[in-house]
């Protein structure tokens, strides 16, 4: 049996609606069945047509979070009911937020997929606060790392390296591990003046930047009760940011 159902990774872009591509407000007017968690964003989520069946993974059934497996799982049975499936998901559906796991899961399971580009947040967030992540006068680099490692196995992370490199930092998935990743670096021999800053819900009406060092930032954080989602940025560009904000 061959259905003709086809799964589309779809990228929502930071938050904004104004900031999905043309390609990603076709296909969720397009679709039978939109699987989403809460990262798009409110802007987005009351805006999906409801014409689709539209499936929340983060509440599914009441309070019921699915796991990635019953994930892979949702998408892989609707496609084989032949459907067309949107599988939204905020900034870029390849970088972190397992876009890439799903894809591999599709592919297993024969399912025909497409992956959409979006604007990843990791870039548009610290644009949308002023700060560019590369300046030629502050960074010619900009590395994108997760707070959020897998527990399992040693971290993928060379916070020395990091710290010797001049370049630019962005964090995603930041918030809770926040001074643990922090002491590394300041321990590892990053400049305990290195501006920070953190910027919540970036590009959507309520967003909140909060700025300081390495050597302040966790308290100030703390002070002002920095929840997730949020970007944080790490280097000299953050300096950039009550010029062009
Ligand atoms: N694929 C996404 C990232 C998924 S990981 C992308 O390309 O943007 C989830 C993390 O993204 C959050 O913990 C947060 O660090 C970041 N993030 C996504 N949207 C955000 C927003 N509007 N404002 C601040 N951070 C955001």
């Amino acid at each position: 049996m061959h259905s003709n159902g086809k799964v589309y990774l779809v990228g929502s872009g930071p938050g904004d609606p104004e900031l999905l591509t043309i390609k990603a407000k076709r296909l969720i007017e397009e679709a039978d069945v939109i699987v989403y968690d809460q990262l798009p964003g409110p802007a987005i989520l009351e805006s999906l047509p409801e014409s689709a069946k539209r499936i929340d993974v983060g509440k599914y059934a009441g309070d019921h979070t699915l796991s990635q497996e019953e994930i892979n799982r949702l998408l892989i049975d609707h496609a084989l009911q032949g459907k067309m499936v949107v599988r939204l998901k905020g900034g870029d559906p390849y970088l972190f937020g397992r876009g890439g796991e799903e894809a591999v899961e599709l592919r297993k399971a024969g399912i025909r997929f497409d992956v959409v580009p979006g604007i990843t947040s990791a870039i548009a967030v610290p644009a949308s606060a002023g700060i560019p992540v590369t300046h030629r006068d502050h960074a010619s680099m900009v590395t994108i790392i997760t707070g959020h490692e897998q527990k399992k196995g040693e971290s993928m992370i060379d916070w020395e390296w990091l710290a010797k490199s001049k370049g630019t930092i962005v964090v995603l998935m930041g918030v809770s591990t926040l001074s643990q990743y922090i002491s590394k670096m300041v321990q590892s021999g990053s400049d305990p003046d290195t501006p920070v800053a953190i910027i919540e819900r970036g590009t959507r009406p309520d967003q909140v930047v909060t700025t300081g060092s390495l050597s302040t930032i966790v308290d100030i954080a703390e002070k002002r009760g920095v929840v997730a989602p949020a970007i944080v940025v790490i280097g000299d560009v953050v300096r950039l940011h009550e010029e062009l904000s």
